[in-house]
């Protein structure tokens, strides 16, 4: 069903995206392959159609699970519940590696002590098979343990040639900062990853995509109204999905749009919050600063006199430039407009 809200997993759900699974295809026994595009474009979709027909075995990590300033025992149980879900093609590697228990369905990796095994280690072990590892929203491992996490993929990269990563990553700039090809003193430096970039679908394919599955329930919608919510949603599958479902239940697209926005404030709010613990600026600033944005100030002048008038006190450049950079590394915004339009209209909430 198109509206289902889950990632979908079989191609005949998935709409549209055949040239993005095939993309992935072709590169798979390439080392590394990042997926990147804004949040609700469909990269866990357009990941899992993939590795469901690639006929090779995986492991799905899901960093959604991280918290900010995870330690190497949450680091360690997300490999643990990766590895027990494909425990019957990997039991074999993983009875004999020094580090590991296997208790009923379950795998557990030492993380202290003296049995203590490495995530390079472990993924020396796990290249005995064909194996993707598949890193969901992996921007999520930036923290203290990132090092560690990145001189596993490098050391993997360079040695392990059974290995395949794939990472998809909803805050793009944070997913690059983390694999920081070209830094030096990044353990991934000069490595080369492939990467696909999902983009919106055109207005004739959200509108194709909301006929569909409208059709799906039977239900006959007006064209007007299919051209307002393509219109409104701008092509992100995860909006046109959720407009989708809740015009169904509603059948007001005033309502369908107001829950969206509440959904997209509560989710912005909680980005501007893990984000103002780390960067030290107050979360009232990057209010002001998306409201700003969100009434149209789209130059860094226009923006700042705004920021400050709305804040009622000067602020430097750099503090103000700090600001920008952070909400565009989580692809909030680019080139001071929104990436997406909901977002826009939470922020003027
Ligand atoms: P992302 O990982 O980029 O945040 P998801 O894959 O989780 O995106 O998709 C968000 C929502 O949109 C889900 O409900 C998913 O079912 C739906 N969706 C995304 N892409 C498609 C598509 N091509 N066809 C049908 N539904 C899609």
């Amino acid at each position: 069903m198109l509206f289902d809200e889950r990632p979908k997993e079989k191609r005949e759900d998935l709409f549209d995206r055949d040239n993005e699974i095939l993309t992935i295809k072709n590169n798979i026994k390439r080392p590394l392959i990042v997926i990147s595009g804004v949040r609700r474009i469909g990269k866990t979709s357009v990941l899992l159609v993939a590795l469901n027909e690639i006929k090779e075995n995986f492991i799905l990590i899901d960093c959604r699970k991280l918290k900010e300033n995870y330690g190497r025992k949450d680091l360690y149980s997300l490999f643990s519940q990766a590895l027990s879900s494909k425990l019957s093609y990997l039991r074999d590697i993983l009875e004999r590696v020094r580090g590991i228990s296997i208790l009923g369905n379950y795998v557990e990796i030492k993380w202290k002590g003296r049995e203590y095994l490495s995530l390079s280690d472990l993924l020396d072990n796990l290249n005995k098979k064909r194996l993707i590892i598949a890193i969901d929203e992996a921007q999520r491992l930036r923290g203290p343990m990132s090092n560690e996490v990145k001189d596993a993929i490098a050391h993997a990269y360079d040695y392990d040639k059974n290995l395949t990563f794939i990472l998809t990553g909803s805050e793009v700039g944070l997913l690059h900062d983390l694999l920081d090809i070209d830094n030096e003193n990044s353990p991934l430096y000069g490595r080369y990853y492939f990467e696909l970039s999902l983009e919106r679908f055109s207005r004739d394919l959200s509108e194709e995509f909301l006929r569909r599955g409208f059709e799906e329930f039977s239900l006959k919608v007006e064209d007007n109204i299919i051209k307002e919510i393509a219109d409104y949603f701008d092509g992100i599958p995860g909006w046109l999905t959720f407009a989708g479902n809740a015009y169904l239940n509603m059948r007001k697209i005033e309502e369908v749009k107001e829950r969206a926005i509440s959904i997209a404030k509560r989710e912005l709010e909680h980005l501007i919050e893990e984000k103002s613990n780390v960067s030290q600026i107050t979360g009232r600033r990057y209010k002001n600063t998306l409201r700003c944005l969100a009434r149209g100030k789209n130059t860094w002048s226009s923006l700042l006199q705004c920021l400050q008038e709305e804040e009622g006190s000067t602020i430097s450049s750099s503090v103000f430039d700090n600001i920008i950079t952070n909400l565009e590394k989580l692809s909030i915004i680019k080139d001071y407009e929104f990436l997406d339009p909901i977002y826009k209209e939470a922020a003027k909430r």
